[in-house]
């Protein structure tokens, strides 16, 4: 029954057209479709196309420099105070006009280079994970400073990807005389999915034509339609009790920690019972200061995640209603909740992917060195997964993912934007394949050359892509035409955040200001060294013996 309705929904959200056009990775099977038909490469855009890869390749000092210094900084979300600094400047430098702390977020800003139509965003996110500290270069645990955070997803090298390529760019547009306007924004706390939802209730993309995304990945890729992965809205429950004396007269307190690990239990016994596609996940902000005080405050801060919008909403409204249970079963009050961050499912636009996918397979994977494959074959068996090295074969379009067989997964407030302007993530080829994600050991590779070329091959794609939506008007109304005649014909977009949410800014500044110091010692100094690890003095690739 409840995959019934679950499928039902799904249909409606979906529409005939994606679930007829399912295929590639989970769709499964299905064979697919031809290619829309936009205009093929023109003699001088083929040449553009070759010069852009050109001088992105002269860039790459400057472009592996970006992704050393994002990753010395290592900062967690809204708290990438010295990052958004280093980045204004580079933009600055280069031209841009930059508009800071946009949508009420001290570290989030919109670049703008050039004039008129057509308007381009590139996007990539920038904050690190906690505890992730490591050296790079390292096949196995070594922090840089322990406890601290670090870059391990590698959101340190996207915006290297999308500055390169839009100075490039920039020059090419300028003796070309070819009118657009290229913005570069970051995704501020992605981890918390704390922003992009709020830049579009601050209209940041009113004007644009297509946002290009980037995010680090193990391959050169991009897809189109439903992707994997859930949305999510990110909530935190406080409640309040009442203190006493946890031994002299227990009877008299109200521990608000109690509700907090009702709540868990009740969601706990719930899991079972919701659609399987569903993810959810908490951690216990406040649970009280020590044993001799019954808790009068306490806190929790969960994740939920569905395939669907209306999926989303509908774990919500349980959770909320488990949480009055626990206050009711406790005496406590459950105070107004505060919703920390949301991602809408994320959607791929089919023109741009397709245009992105051509330019690929003209750039291809990177040569990998025997230094890289020795370096991520030992990481991979540090972890203990099969030790395959890094990617050397391009895999194929992705296609809108089959919502009946979608098993959810990650989430990235991509979404709130895929659905308000057509939009594509570009994968590259930055990190090694089999890591748990959201760990050390993903930030091994993040500042040694596997990052540095992967890097240069997704800013050759980006450049391409580029140099495609400016000289095909086509390709623009194509990605427009799907935008609203397919994607968003039957799903209207509505944010998960609600009028009162404020971007929640305060969110990891205890962190960060318990490290920052210790972390200060470690940044990248450009102008004495070439490269971190040769600041660090760590010899690549440094294996077990
Ligand atoms: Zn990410």
């Amino acid at each position: 029954m409840r995959v019934l309705r679950l499928t039902l929904a799904l249909s409606l959200l979906a529409g005939p057209a994606l679930i007829a056009q399912g295929r590639g990775g989970r769709g499964g099977g299905a064979e697919p479709p031809p290619p829309l038909n936009l205009p093929p490469d023109t003699p001088r855009i083929t040449q553009l196309k070759d010069e852009a890869i050109r001088e992105v390749d002269k860039l790459k000092d400057f472009s592996q420099q970006m992704v050393d210094q994002i990753f010395s900084y290592g900062e967690l979300g809204f708290q990438e105070v010295e990052t958004s600094r280093y980045l204004i400047n580079v933009l600055k430098k280069h031209g841009f006009r930059v508009e800071e702390g946009v949508a009420g977020i001290p570290t989030a800003f919109m670049a703008t280079w050039g004039n008129g139509k057509p308007v381009i965003a590139l996007g990539s996110d920038i904050d690190g994970i906690p505890q992730s500290s490591q050296k790079p270069g390292v096949a196995y645990r070594d922090p840089l400073v322990d406890g601290a955070p670090g870059h391990g997803e590698g959101h340190n090298s996207g915006q290297a990807v999308n500055i390169t390529a839009a100075i490039v760019l920039k020059s090419i547009m300028e003796r070309e005389k070819i009118p657009g306007t290229i913005r570069i924004w970051p995704g501020v706390a992605e981890e918390l999915v704390g922003t992009k939802a709020y830049f579009i209730r601050a209209g940041l993309f009113k004007d644009v034509d297509v946002a290009l995304f980037t995010h680090v990945g193990r391959n050169l890729s991009v897809s189109w339609g439903d992707g994997s992965g859930t949305g999510l809205v990110s909530v935190q429950y406080n409640f309040k009790g009442e203190s006493a004396h946890a031994a002299g007269g227990p009877w008299r307190g109200k521990s608000a920690l109690d509700a907090v690990e009702l709540m868990n239990i009740g969601w706990n016994f719930r899991r079972e019972h919701l659609p399987l596609s569903h993810r959810s996940h908490y951690v216990i902000k406040d649970g009280g200061d020590q044993p001799n005080v019954v808790p009068p405050t306490a806190s929790v801060w969960y994740y939920f995640r569905q395939v669907t919008y209306p999926g989303v909403k509908e774990i919500w409204a349980i959770a909320d209603k488990i949480a009055q249970g626990a206050a009711l079963m406790t005496d406590t009050t459950l105070l107004p909740t505060r919703v920390l961050g949301s991602a809408w499912p994320r959607h791929f636009n089919r023109a741009v992917a397709e245009v992105t996918w051509a330019n690929i397979q003209r750039v291809g994977l990177p040569e990998w060195s025997e230094a890289d494959q020795t370096f991520a074959r030992a990481v991979q068996k540090e972890l203990g997964v099969n030790e395959t090295g890094l990617t050397t074969r391009l895999g194929q379009l992705g296609g809108p993912v089959n919502p009946e067989t979608n098993t959810g997964g990650g989430s990235d407030d991509i979404g709130d934007i895929s659905w308000n302007v057509p939009t594509i993530t570009l994968s590259y080829p930055s990190n090694i394949p089999g890591l748990p994600g959201h760990n050390w050991a993903d930030a091994m590779a993040m500042a040694t050359p596997i990052a540095h070329k992967g890097v240069t091959a997704g800013a050759k794609v980006q450049a391409m892509t580029l140099v495609d939506l400016l000289l095909k008007p086509e390709v623009i109304q194509a990605s427009w035409d799907y935008f609203r005649n397919i994607q968003t014909r039957t799903v209207k977009y509505e944010p998960l955040i609600r009028t009162q949410d404020q971007p929640a800014i305060e969110l990891n500044r205890e962190i960060m200001a318990k490290y920052r110091e210790q972390m200060r010692k470690y940044y990248f100094d450009p102008t004495k060294y070439k490269s971190l690890l040769e600041q660090l003095g760590i010899q690549y690739p440094t294996v077990r013996k």
